[in-house]
């Protein structure tokens, strides 16, 4: 199995961030997995995970470059990671850090989240980097849709503008582009490299309520949908995740695309 939505912060981070999401959800999202580091890869390993990415975001400006060393440090000594930075459109050297990251690391894309960052999708500042990740076919995960509680729902439109300028970068909309259900998929249809992951998607009784795209969806897109958890910051056991996903009886080979075939494919993994 094959994990395209995992967090890997430096410890210092994680802490932050557990800390911001139980504050900001007033209990709704308490963190399950207060791990990193080596306790954090042995947990995936338990569960099955056999490969997983690194996604990690930046919100000022001088962090990304200090969360791509800590990946870098990471990807050299545990084989298992697929090995994903971010970058920061606030930053000057932004895009001497993503040749960086790409041609001397070897990383396999970066992570944005518009709305920690408060940098949107379509700030020109990414255009130079997402014309390099388009030459060299790597992949952009990125979190546009409004779940769990961001205001705005214009995530479609502005990663719209960016598919016009970069019809075949390789984008994977995390959480099924949840709640924006009927915006996404229009992209999916019209780009050839747009791809889903299914963090935190069709899970009952979790802190996101409607959040199943129906398995229509997972029929439709069987060939761009992509397993991911959102592990460690999840509110709940983690091989929830994966039962959710089976619950939906799509059928072995869909599945073997869903929980690896698919990401093999995507980041040119060879089984
Ligand atoms: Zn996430």
């Amino acid at each position: 199995m094959i994990d395209i939505h995992v967090h890997f912060f430096p410890p210092a981070v994680f802490r932050a961030i557990w800390r911001f999401f139980e504050v900001e959800s007033k209990g709704l999202w308490p963190i399950k997995y207060k791990i990193h580091t080596e306790e954090h890869i042995a947990r995936l390993t338990e569960y099955g995970v056999e490969r997983f990415t690194t996604l990690v975001y930046a919100h000022k400006p001088g962090m990304a470059a200090h969360l791509n060393r800590f990946i870098a440090e990471w990807a050299a000594k545990e084989k298992r990671i697929l090995p994903f930075g971010t970058i920061y459109a606030g930053d000057a050297d932004r895009v001497a850090e993503a040749r960086r990251i790409f041609e001397d690391e070897g990383f396999l894309g970066i992570k944005l989240h518009p709305f920690v960052s408060n940098e949107e999708l379509d700030d020109s500042g990414f255009f130079p980097v997402y014309e390099m990740i388009e030459d060299l076919g790597r992949v952009v995960v990125c979190h546009p849709g409004s779940a769990p509680a961001y205001h705005s729902q214009d995530g479609v439109h502005r990663l719209r503008k960016v598919l016009e300028r970069y019809p075949k970068l390789k984008v994977v909309i995390a959480h099924c582009g949840a709640y924006e259900y009927d915006g996404y998929p229009l992209l999916a249809d019209e780009f050839e490299n747009v791809y889903f992951d299914t963090a935190m998607n069709c899970i009952h009784g979790s802190t996101w309520h409607n959040n199943c795209p129906g398995p229509a969806f997972f029929q439709k897109y069987q060939d761009r949908i992509l397993y991911g958890s959102d592990y460690p910051n999840i509110p709940y056991a983690y091989p929830q995740q994966r039962t959710a996903l089976e619950d939906l009886k799509l059928g072995p080979e869909i599945e073997a695309k869903i929980f690896r075939g698919n990401a093999e494919r995507l980041l040119g993994i060879v089984a």
